[in-house]
């Protein structure tokens, strides 16, 4: 999903922020429905008292392109907001002494992927409850620039009206207790107080789908698309999310030292791509690293490579960059992390002065997660 993303040119208090290509097919969208939907929009305001009924002060917002390109500053209000949101998230995760890698908008708005969880108890639950106090700050903070801007810009005031209400909604609708949601979270972080992770995922999990299917049928009677899509992304998200944990648990059991393979198999840069095949086949491997003469990892050349290249082309010429490495004593549910997150196949394996040690792939760590779940304590999770 996160794939296709572009990295904007700055950082946010030190992160990366990325946009997803989703997001730039849903801004559009939004800016052109809230300028289609301005009229009715300043309707329901003059119904709630928040505007005068006078046709004359509001006649100017709905006036040729002005509805669009208001909506397309609310829109892009609303983005920010989230990304403020995030950063919520993210600053109360630095308390904690853990880093936000990235921030992405994507089609339902906005993710903070963190390194690592906070390991605290309960540090989770006040991780996800700074989001949405953010918003809601966020939105007071809106309502009071209201008091600021004089009527007569009803333009600018019909947005900061618009972000404030959006706002406010935000922090509610993630309050709700289904996971990934932040209340989501709370609630598994509280519940993980009196239990394990894992059952504490499991219980959250079960009240998420329950919620998910509530709101995908009360979406389904209100003829409402949007409850629907939203039903249907937290179910999904939260059925991955029990699994991912599940996997995570199984494999806290193990160190990468002992799942990796050793010695390293290596070619040199100089080996034609025909002589690395044949080595292929027979030792039934997808990829090796290239050690050059000095001894060190300077690439890795994968099958996809050999049959792409002609057989006399040395592996120098065409190899990728060497596969990230990791350290042996790091616990195998970090690098599950990275292998599924980073959609990484293999990893060097190296020790504390950097040595490279062994080497692990997806296969190995897909076997061990196999084993690791059907063992005694995998039954437990019925
Ligand atoms: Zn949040």
């Amino acid at each position: 999903m996160f794939k296709n993303s572009f990295r904007l040119p700055f950082r946010l208090l030190g992160i990366p922020v990325y946009l997803d290509v989703t997001f730039l097919i849903i801004l559009p969208l939004l800016a052109w429905l809230i300028g289609a939907q301005m009229p009715e929009l300043l309707q329901l305001m003059v119904e709630f008292e928040l505007l005068p009924d006078d046709p004359e002060l509001l006649a100017p917002v709905v006036e040729g392109w002005t509805p669009y390109l208001l909506g397309l500053a609310a829109a892009v209000g609303l983005f920010v907001s989230v990304v403020i949101h995030e950063l919520g998230h993210a600053m109360t995760g630095r308390v904690y002494g853990v880093e936000t890698e990235r921030i992405t908008l994507w089609l339902l708005g906005g993710m903070a992927h963190f390194k690592e969880m906070p390991k605290q108890k309960g540090a989770e639950a006040v991780v996800a409850i700074a989001g949405p106090i953010t918003s809601f700050v966020l939105g007071a903070i809106f309502f009071a620039v209201l008091g600021f801007v004089p009527l007569e810009a009803i333009g600018v005031f019909v947005v900061i009206y618009y972000l404030a209400i959006m706002n406010i909604l935000l922090a509610v609708f993630n309050m709700i207790p289904a996971l990934p949601l932040d209340g989501g979270r709370v609630l598994r972080s509280l519940l993980h107080l009196r239990m394990s992770r894992l059952r504490a995922t499991q219980i959250s999990a079960a009240i998420s789908r329950a919620l998910a299917i509530a709101l995908g049928l009360f979406g389904l009677l209100s003829f409402n698309l949007f409850l629907i899509l939203i039903a249907f992304f937290i179910y999904m998200a939260v059925t991955a999310e029990a699994r991912y944990a599940l996997f995570t648990e199984a494999m806290s059991k193990f160190k990468v030292s002992s799942l990796m393979s050793r010695p390293v198999v290596t070619v040199p840069p100089q080996m034609q791509l025909g002589q690395v095949l044949e080595k292929m086949m027979a030792e039934a491997r997808l990829a090796y690293p290239v050690k050059a003469e000095d001894g060190e990892i300077v690439g890795q050349v994968t099958l996809e490579q050999v049959q792409l290249s002609e057989p006399s082309v040395p592996a120098g010429q065409v190899m990728e960059e060497a596969p990230e490495v990791i350290e042996m004593d790091t616990d195998a549910s970090e690098l599950f992390e990275r292998m599924i997150r980073d959609d990484q196949h293999r990893l060097l394996v190296v020790d504390a002065d950097g040595y490279v040690v062994g080497i692990i792939t997806k296969t190995d760590m897909m076997r061990a997660l196999q084993i690791a779940s059907t063992g005694p304590s995998g039954a437990e999770r019925r």
